[in-house]
């Protein structure tokens, strides 16, 4: 995603003027060195900056200020190599609005047990320092991740790079815009919600339009730009017999590719990166977008069905929170389910939507009738997905505030043939079973819709949450019902009354 090349963590070193000129250039070498040391980790996807030690209230102030005005700077870590009072950070910490990492490291791994002295116990005072700042946040009840552990050490690495995915997803939600065309499916209740909150929320507008936008647009299509993506579409996926030149239905094809190009159009003309569609309101258009849809949400596009701008929304943020991992991201729907003597499965899909980039080989281009909506037969990809770890992530508006369901799951093989399923599907096991997955979930009031990534790990959702303020639930192999109860209840109090 080349817009995100520009984006950087800046690191701030915590000290104060205590120690001397020659212990204040140690530690801005020591800084360095650290900042150098995080670079060359494979798991942190942006570079880090070093900023020049701050010693005072003024300094500190003005690197906060600068930070939350930089568009580039998508946020701060922040490390007392001393100790710096914290009362000189409460003015800038104020003005800090990029998501803030503690790094509570050290410069040096071991206790040098022969040579420590006095100036060693000045210089690398971090245990206390750090603790200083700690209390400071938690006074001003600044949300922030904090990192424990030698700047070496890969779990270490990994935690930060995790928060600096998360970062990206907070910085994404700043500046997304959501084009949805129509409104919601008549009569569901789950993909509505309140639009203006979410944007006071989350940053991410979210503003209607109408299929007819996509056909007014489709007029500009060439007849070469539409026989050239049914080429691509030729070679990058299997066609079925009917799709292939001479086949009876071949100009189902030529009219999704019309499709697909009138609508990336209308979405790049506006700087739209997610969208929704709904078959009830698909107007003038032949067929429900399928491949479209799906070979948008391939290139980094968000989508929800069905009006969903929530989960539109949040495949967008995912899709940019994984980028360089391996393991796709999609819309995703609990569609229907398996229970087996030994244990309960999901089939999940959607009527068309599902992004390849979750598919295990190569996919299908078949078309098939769709049931609803009285259109034309829509064409689509059909693929099942690998098997792994993944998770399903849902956010819901409880009318007072959002929330965050993540359920993680394990992606199964699919066994069986399924000669007469047209829509590409993942079969997974939910941990840490389906019967208490889906009593948590639906106690929790989580939505049919979901994004499935086998991308991203549970912790960079759950920074994610941190950083938007939106409580968060997760149903893992640790879950129980009667904890989990408890949880929900103890963070209604706390959403609710801070
Ligand atoms: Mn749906």
């Amino acid at each position: 995603m080349k817009e995100l090349q520009n984006l950087k963590i800046w690191f701030l070193t915590g000290t104060q003027y205590l120690y001397g000129e020659k212990t204040l250039q140690q530690i801005s070498k020591n800084a360095v060195s650290v900042v150098e040391g995080l670079n060359e980790s494979e798991k942190i996807p942006l570079e880090i900056v070093f900023k020049p030690i701050l010693k005072t209230q003024e300094e500190i102030t003005k690197i906060c200020t600068e930070a939350s005005s930089d568009p580039n700077c998508v946020g701060v870590i922040a490390w007392m190599h001393t100790f710096s009072p914290a009362k000189m950070w409460i003015n800038g910490l104020k003005l800090l609005h990029v998501p803030l990492l503690h790094l509570h490291t050290q410069y040096n791994n071991e206790i040098p047990w022969s040579t420590i002295d006095m100036d060693f116990m000045n210089l690398n005072q971090s245990a206390h320092g750090d603790r200083e700042f700690g209390h400071i946040l938690t006074r001003l009840k600044t949300n922030r991740k904090v990192v424990v552990g030698h700047w070496k050490k890969e779990e270490v690495q990994s935690a930060i790079g995790n928060w600096v995915r998360a970062a990206l997803g907070f910085n994404e939600m700043q500046q997304l815009k959501v084009c949805r065309f129509g409104d919601n499916m008549r009569e569901v209740a789950v993909t509505e919600g309140d639009k203006v909150e979410a944007q006071i929320q989350f940053g991410f507008s979210v503003n209607s339009f109408d299929a007819s936008d996509i056909v007014k647009e489709m007029k500009n299509n060439t007849a070469k730009e539409v026989e050239e993506l049914v080429k691509i579409y030729e070679k990058e996926y299997t066609l079925a017999a009917n799709l292939k030149e001479g086949g009876t239905q071949r100009q189902s094809l030529f009219d999704a590719a019309a499709i697909e190009i009138g609508l990336r159009r209308f979405l790049d003309k506006g700087g739209f990166k997610a969208f929704t569609d709904t078959f009830e309101n698909l107007g003038e258009l032949k067929q429900l977008p399928g491949i479209a849809t799906q070979r948008l949400m391939a290139e980094g596009y968000g989508f929800g069905g069905e009006g969903d701008w929530k989960t539109a929304a949040l495949t967008r943020v995912l899709k940019v929170m994984s980028v360089g991992l391996e393991g796709g991201t999609s819309f995703m729907e609990d569609y229907t389910y398996h229970f087996g003597d030994k244990k309960s499965l999901v089939l999940g899909s959607h009527m068309l939507e599902i992004c390849p980039t979750i598919a295990a080989k190569k996919p299908s281009c078949e078309v098939h009738p769709l049931g609803i909506g009285g259109k034309e037969d829509p064409v689509r990809l059909v693929f099942d997905a690998p098997v792994g770890p993944g998770l399903n992530l849902s956010l819901i508006d409880l009318g007072n505030r959002f929330r965050f369901i993540l359920n993680e799951v394990t992606a199964l093989a699919v066994e069986k043939p399924l000669p007469k399923l047209p829509v590409a599907r993942v079969l997974w096991d939910c941990k840490p079973n389906l019967e208490t997955a889906a009593q948590a979930w639906m106690l929790a009031g989580g939505a049919h819709h979901t994004v499935f990534s086998q991308a991203l790990p549970t912790e960079c959702i759950e920074d994610l949450a941190e950083m938007t303020k939106v409580e968060l639930l997760i149903i893992d192999e640790q879950t129980e019902l009667r904890n989990f109860k408890a949880t929900m209840a103890g963070n209604k109090h706390h959403f609710e009354t801070n």
